[in-house]
Parts: C-alpha cells; structure tokens; sequence
C-alpha cells in the first residue's frame, strides 16, 4: 500500500512548481558563492511550505509526518543538500520542537515568524566533545534566582550562523544521568551567544555550519524547553524524526541523481552506442535503481509508524544506514557513468555525491544506527 494519496501528489507537484521558479535558476549560483539563501525562506513561508508540522495559530498547515515525508522526498530533489537540509532542520524539526514542548512566550516570540520565514531555527546538540556521545555534553546550565546562566559551546550546527534562535541542550544536573539534561530556547540577539567560526566543507556549501559559544548567557525560565530534566527525551524524540528526515531526503536526491544519469547515458555515445545501451551499465542502474525503490518503502514504514505515534527507534536507525549508504554508492556510480565529465562541477553527480557523503554521518553515524539497532533487537 503506497504512503501517498492524490493529495500528497498535487502537494508534491506544487513544491516542484516552487522549486522550478524559485531555487532552481539560483541553486548552481548559490552552491558556487557559498551563499546560504535566507532570502528564499520568506518565500516558502508565503507558500505555506514551512509550516507543514505547525498548527493555524501560527500560520501552519498542521499536516502529519506523511505530508512532512512528501515534502522531504521532493524538496531533496533540489541539487543542494545543505540547502535543503537547512530548511527542514528549521521547518520540520526547530520550529515543530519549539510548538510541542515551548513555554508560551518562547513560542509567541518565536512561532508565527519561524512559520513566516523571517525567523530561523537550529537544534544545537553537538560539541567539540560530544557527537556520536551526547551524554559528554559539556554546556552547563546553572540556577541563578529566576534565571539559567549558560557556559560552553556546541558545534557543526546548520543554521547556526543565520539562526535566531537555537534550541541547545546543556546540562543542569551532572549527577543526575538521562534527567540531568535540560533543553533551552536561545534568542541570538542574547549578548552572551556568539557564532565563533562557521566551518569550511566538502559539500553542502550553502548551508552555514557554525561554532557557536554561551557565555554567562542568562534565560529566563520561560525559555526552558519544556520541563527541566527532560532535554535528553526531547533529543532523542527529535533525532528519531530528524534521521527520517535526512534519509528521505538522500531518496529524493539520489533519485534525482539517478534520472539525470539515465538522461545522460541515452543520449552519450561510445563505441557507436549509447551508454545507457550497453548490459552490464543497464543492469547496473537497475540493481541500484530496485534498491532504491526498496529503501523508499523502508522509509514509508517508518514514516506510517511515526503517524500512528507508534516507536520506530529500531526501523529508523537501519533504514538510515542502509539507505543513505546506498545514496552514496548510487552518486558514485552515476558519477562514474559520466566519465571524465562526471569528474567535473559541470555535472551534478560530483555535487551529489559529495552532498549526500554526509548523511552517513550527520544526525548520527551509521555505526550508532547500527548499535542502536543491535541494542533494540537484543532489548
Ligand atoms: C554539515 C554538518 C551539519 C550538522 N548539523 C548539526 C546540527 O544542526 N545540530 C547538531 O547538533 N549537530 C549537527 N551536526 C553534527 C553531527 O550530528 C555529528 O557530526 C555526528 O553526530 C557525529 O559526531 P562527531 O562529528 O563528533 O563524530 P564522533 O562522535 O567523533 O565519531 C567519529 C566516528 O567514529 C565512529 N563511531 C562513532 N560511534 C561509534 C560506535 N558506537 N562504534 C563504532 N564506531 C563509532 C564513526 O565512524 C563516526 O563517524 C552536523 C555535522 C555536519 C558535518
């Protein structure tokens, strides 16, 4: 049974229509001048396309994670992964974490401009110190009367640069394990935040990923995320969307990767052939293209289980590893069909495959999906 009705089709249609008009023409630009677009967020805020995970109190559409699914799927079609991922860690995990869990003032501040595109979201886990270990999370959050007063720093975060405003996890109760972490809303307009470097990358090259510092950054307790203790349930709540997130997004990218190719090798002729008609290139695609096909369905699964609010901690970690790992050979492989051409910025594969490159990594390794797995098979 498909995942997607006619409706989730006329949705998808009209992100292509946008993404046609408005990022297509500008995407090779943006992705040559490392230039992260925040110019284009108001315009998909006016499409109504960030706020697919937001109710109408704050000018969203309040569609389930089926919808969010066709969204990724399509949207991961445009040439420039840190681009696309910028947008969703905003729209579909900052911004829906905010709605859930936010204090009202936090989400009055913050909500109808996130939804609007005038406002920037980013979830800050990782530091120096602490990635693929987040219980080493070093970021101290300390009482002060009715005030947190924050130390430390995280880093790699999309967004971080342009953000304004960070959802960051931080200690409060070192003795404490799983309940001693806390997540807090910060404005970046706080003057204890500041952006300490953004960092130079393989690919995703417009997407800002930014070191960010707290110093002696003081909250008030309505920018607690929730309730205190909770911040390490929220994270792993949002990392199992978030890794959904990206491996549907390595589907409609790789997809993409793989219609260019088969373009490609029906009109380039070798050997008085086109390239597309030699067997074993033919089979080749084909044994790509059926995993591909298969590793969708998995994702489906995944996104079904988290529609009817059931866990899916053990599907959405093997489906990451093993569908983001299949994006990166099929990149490759497309590359590899294009020849010398392929090899060059002139053609997409290269981008493609140093783009999807990371989603082996970001959100969480392929070796911790894998003993997250084992963990949850073995439970
Ligand atoms: C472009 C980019 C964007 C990012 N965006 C964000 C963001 O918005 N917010 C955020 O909080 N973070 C973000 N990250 C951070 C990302 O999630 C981490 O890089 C990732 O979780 C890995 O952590 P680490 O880099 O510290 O690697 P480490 O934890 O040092 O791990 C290094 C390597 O060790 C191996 N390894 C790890 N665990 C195991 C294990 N259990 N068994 C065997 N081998 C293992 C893996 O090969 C892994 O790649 C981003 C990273 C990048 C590069």
């Amino acid at each position: 049974m498909t995942l997607y009705t006619d409706e989730h089709r006329i949705f998808q249609q009209s992100i292509r229509k946008f993404a046609e008009k408005e990022i297509l023409p500008h995407v090779d630009a943006w992705e040559e001048g490392s230039h992260f677009p925040s110019e284009i967020f108001p315009k998909l805020g006016a499409a109504g396309f960030l706020g697919i995970l937001l109710d109408e109190q704050w000018g969203g559409v309040a569609r389930d994670y089926s919808f969010a699914s066709a969204w990724c799927e399509e949207f991961g079609r445009i040439p420039s992964v840190g681009f696309t991922t910028g947008v969703n860690m905003h729209a579909l995990i900052s911004a829906p974490a905010l709605q859930r869990f936010g204090s009202p003032a936090a989400k009055e501040q913050f909500l109808g401009s996130a939804c609007e595109g005038t406002a920037i979201g980013a979830y800050a886990f990782t530091e120096p110190g602490a990635g693929s270990d987040l219980t080493q999370v070093q970021t101290r959050a300390v009482r002060d009367g009715n005030d947190y007063v924050l130390n430390g720093s995280k880093i790699f975060i999309t967004n971080g640069a342009r953000a304004d405003f960070v959802l960051t996890l931080a200690k409060t109760d070192p003795t404490a394990g799983y309940d001693g972490f806390t997540t807090f809303v910060i404005d970046t307009k706080n003057s204890g935040f500041a952006v300490a470097r953004t960092l130079s990358k393989l690919g995703w090259h417009s997407s800002d990923t930014a070191e960010l510092t707290f110093t002696d950054l003081r909250l008030s307790k309505e920018m607690v995320l929730g309730e205190v203790g909770k911040g390490w349930y929220q994270a792993m709540q949002s990392l199992e969307w978030e890794r959904l997130m990206l491996t549907l997004a390595a589907v409609g990218g790789a997809r993409a990767c793989l219609e260019e190719t088969v373009r490609y090798v029906n009109e380039r002729k070798i050997f008085k052939q086109t390239i597309g008609s030699i067997e074993v290139n033919r089979t080749e695609l084909a044994r790509l293209a059926s995993k591909l096909q298969a590793g969708e369905a998995f994702c489906h699964h995944c996104t079904r289980l988290l529609v009817e609010g059931r866990r899916a901690r053990k599907e959405v970690s093997l489906a990451k590893r093993v569908v983001c790992q299949l994006a990166i050979e099929l990149a490759d492989y497309c590359l590899q069909l294009h020849g010398g051409y392929g090899y060059t910025t002139e053609f997409r594969p290269e981008r493609w495959l140093r783009d999807l490159r990371l989603n082996t990594i970001g959100g969480g390794a392929n070796e911790v999906m894998l003993k997250i797995a084992a963990g949850e098979v073995f439970r």
